[in-house]
């Protein structure tokens, strides 16, 4: 796997090393965004590079090696947005699968991050839309249910991270996107992995993860319902028969 990760000051993987340093200098050149981030990414030595076996995602962050894998079988208009997303990941310092965390925590976290991620996407690919229209496009086509509600609120007030937060919360809307990342969050504690107790806070995430948004965002049921199917995956391993304490308002759901 790590033949095709590279450090950025080591030479010798021919085409996989330029491919790689092209996408990071059209990344830094289209958007503000984007530099800021590559520029925190490396501040912090995260290494970025092309993979092959990345499976079918477009990208990965792995933190224990901090590393960056982009899928080399994308072509790079796709790869473009993605590095962002991932180079985001790379800044988002809280382990959802730290040992004190509960399962419901380990969720919570993992949408954050996810959405966070998907937000700072949004900011970098809405910064490049006239130096790199053809992404912009792509971009708009593939992802209108987060994408749409950024560029509207931005279109409101020029305000970036008002538009980051209404991406954010349209991430939540996405009922298929959520529950493939929980059911990916609740997969490893069926595994065997042992859940803490601690219950993260809207503060903590808010501090540690998405600063443009409000605590009380992550108490709404909006951000903590479940789909039926987690929720029954969920009562095992909670040691709970059923989850009323896991989404507040269980008459609210549809
Ligand atoms: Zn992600």
């Amino acid at each position: 796997m790590l033949q095709n990760a590279f450090d950025p000051a080591v030479d010798g993987q021919g085409k996989d090393v330029s491919r790689r340093d092209d996408l990071i200098s059209r990344l830094e050149r289209s958007s503000e965004t984007g530099r800021a981030l590559i520029g925190e990414a490396r501040k912090r030595n995260v290494r970025i590079g092309l993979s092959d076996e990345v499976g079918a995602a477009c990208g990965l962050y792995r933190s224990s090696e901090k590393l960056i894998l982009m899928n080399k079988s994308y072509d790079d208009d796709m790869l473009l947005p993605n590095l962002a997303h991932e180079c985001r990941h790379s800044m988002q310092d809280i382990d959802a699968f730290a040992p004190e965390h509960s399962v419901r925590s380990a969720i919570t976290i993992t949408r954050a991050k996810e959405a966070d991620a998907f937000a700072h996407e949004c900011a970098a690919v809405f910064e490049m839309r006239s130096e790199e229209v053809g992404v912009y496009l792509d971009f708009m086509e593939n992802n209108p249910e987060v994408f749409r509600p950024f560029v509207q609120a931005y279109n409101k007030n020029g305000s970036l991270d008002e538009a980051k937060a209404a991406a954010f919360e349209a991430f939540y809307t996405d009922e298929t996107f959520v529950k493939t990342y929980d059911s990916r969050t609740v997969s490893f504690y069926e595994k065997g992995m042992k859940p803490g107790k601690k219950e993260v806070s809207g503060r903590e995430l808010c501090d540690k993860i998405a600063p443009y948004m409000t605590p009380d965002f992550f108490n709404r049921d909006s951000a903590r319902r479940l789909a039926p199917e987690i929720e029954k995956r969920l009562a095992p391993l909670t040691g709970k028969t059923s989850a009323p304490s896991v989404v507040k308002n269980r008459c609210a759901e549809r």
